[in-house]
């Protein structure tokens, strides 16, 4: 297979990271006799700098004219100052609705050579814990009118959440088929109980529900959910869920696993186009120091070939080299803990992670 992909290494440890992944990337396909094409394309405060915008119309072309993507991350003091329109981070909601991607998939893993990073007690973890969350990405209140007007207290500001059946329908068949590649139970997160939109997306997800009879489904108020994750994580496979409870769910589960470094994302819509990136930032307070832990940027380059390209063997061959350098015992600095030994530099956990591929 023929693999085109853009490259964004954008801002901080953002290169550092993106040329691991792709250095996996391209050991894999090797390995497995596939040709992979990798070309940059600038993004973030590096385009700033070079061109005076985050978002170059270039880098959009680019990534459409690619089969898929790979983000580093954006942003740093350096550009802190910018008005919002024109700040790095500007170009991450560009670019996710240029590509039209309008489902996040986050995978939260605890390994089990990592427990001790989790903040969450032995007996709540148990075996262990891991999670997909299935986030709508382009609807609910974060896109839905907003404003200020007259209220009954006075002058109020106010944000609405909509969405259609056709919304609810595309981010449910993705949650549902993702499931059937898991685990099959997919628990399906809203606020039924108060919101209308959740009344509909309850109601859909029930009907799409009746089309998967191999998938456990289930619903949960998303109070219950944030109080059940941080309870029992373990008895979650697959979650769906809006963008705002998404963005908040998504975020307290990788909370949980205890590694912002070793956490892959993955922004998919229609197609087979995706854009892949760790779910961290720039870390600007350790860029250029060859000190980061590249494991969240090659995780969703394996993302990237299971999602975009269907190289589920691939991917797994990935999944399972970083097991096994975790298993042996090699950390970089964000993850070694009381672990015995000098932590590795981003180019030797990477190394570590070709050799056993
Ligand atoms: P951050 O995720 O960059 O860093 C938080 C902490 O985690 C830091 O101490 C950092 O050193 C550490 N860390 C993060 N990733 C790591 C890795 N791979 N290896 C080792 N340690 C790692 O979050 P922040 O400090 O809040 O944000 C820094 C910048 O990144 C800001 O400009 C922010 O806007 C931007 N940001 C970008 C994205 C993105 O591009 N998707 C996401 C979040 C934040």
């Amino acid at each position: 297979m023929e693999l085109n992909i853009a490259l964004l290494r954008g801002d901080g440890i953002g290169p550092e990271i993106v040329d691991s992944a792709a250095a996996v990337l391209e050991k894999t396909a090797s390995e497995f006799g596939h040709r992979i094409y990798f070309t940059p394309y600038l993004i973030g405060g590096a385009a700033i700098n070079a061109v005076g915008k985050p978002l170059p119309q270039e880098t959009v072309d680019g990534c459409l004219a690619s089969d898929s993507v790979l983000l580093g991350a954006v942003g740093g003091p350096e550009w802190d100052d910018l008005p919002g329109d024109r700040r790095p981070e500007k170009a991450l909601l560009g670019i996710r609705a240029a590509l039209g991607l309008y489902t996040n998939l986050r995978p939260a893993k605890l390994y089990p050579s990592l427990r001790s990073a989790s903040p969450l007690r032995d007996e709540i973890v148990g075996s262990g814990f891991d999670i997909m969350i299935v986030r709508e990405l382009t609807g609910g209140i974060y896109f839905g009118e907003r404003g200020y007007r007259e209220g009954r207290f006075g002058r109020e500001a106010f944000d609405t959440e909509a969405y259609s059946v056709t919304e609810i329908e595309r981010i449910g068949r993705i949650a549902f088929e993702t499931a059937m590649k898991r685990g099959r139970r997919l628990c399906s997160i809203d606020k039924a109980n108060v919101l209308e939109t959740s009344r509909l997306w309850r109601k859909t997800m029930h009907t799409i529900a009746e089309e998967y009879p191999e998938v456990e489904y289930s619903d949960m108020f998303v109070d219950n959910a944030a109080m059940q994750l941080v309870r029992c994580p373990g008895q979650f496979d697959v979650i769906v869920t809006s963008n705002m409870f998404g963005d908040i769910l998504s975020d307290e589960t990788s909370q949980i696993t205890g590694s912002i470094g070793m956490l892959a994302s993955a922004s998919l819509g229609e197609g087979k186009r995706g854009m892949y990136e760790p779910i961290h930032g720039s870390a600007p307070d350790i860029a250029g120091q060859d000190k980061a832990n590249p494991i969240a940027a090659i995780l969703s380059g394996a993302m990237m070939l299971r999602y975009s390209f269907g190289l589920s063997e691939e991917a797994e061959r990935i999944e399972k080299a970083v097991d096994k350098v975790l298993e042996e015992g090699w950390r970089t600095a964000d993850i070694i803990g009381n672990s015995e030994g000098a932590p590795l530099t981003c180019t030797k956990m990477t190394e570590k992670i070709i050799e056993v591929i």
